[in-house]
């Protein structure tokens, strides 16, 4: 089974998300976890920072002091936590699953066909296809 193509997502998810909030998870295309992080730190924003300080943020990109930060960087920090165990799972979740005869790489039980090389699943291999025909032309 490759999952070399994989191998980095947990990371680059859990740092993505760092910088931003949601960020991580919009890289892994969870879009409703996305949505949810980054509304849930805008509103963690505007609940946690006093109005006069977030003003002078936007306007002249002063900083407020960290205490009022922190419940925000809390929910920086849970989203980055939270788009690393997501990307983990979902590793997990697709090393469980049957490889694609054809590449070696992981399908989803929803296709019917490798995500990676469009090799259709659930039936012969294009060998077999030629072996039968043979068979066919033979009889
Ligand atoms: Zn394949």
């Amino acid at each position: 089974m490759n999952l070399n193509s994989l191998k980095g997502r947990p990371l680059v998810a859990a740092l993505l998300a760092t910088l931003v909030a949601g960020l991580g998870h919009l890289y892994l295309k969870k879009w409703a976890r996305t949505v949810a992080w980054f509304t849930l730190i805008y509103v963690a924003g505007l609940v946690f920072v006093p109005r006069p300080e977030l003003i002078a943020l936007v306007n002249q990109g002063a900083e407020p002091p960290v205490a009022h930060l922190l419940p925000v960087l809390a929910i920086q920090f849970l989203s980055a936590l939270d788009a690393y165990r997501v990307a983990r799972t979902e590793r997990r979740r697709l090393a469980a699953l049957d490889p694609c005869p054809n590449c070696g790489k992981p399908t989803d039980d929803d296709l019917e066909f490798c995500p990676w090389c469009t090799q259709r699943l659930g039936v012969e291999s294009p060998e077999q296809d030629g072996a039968s025909g043979n068979r066919l032309i033979s009889r």
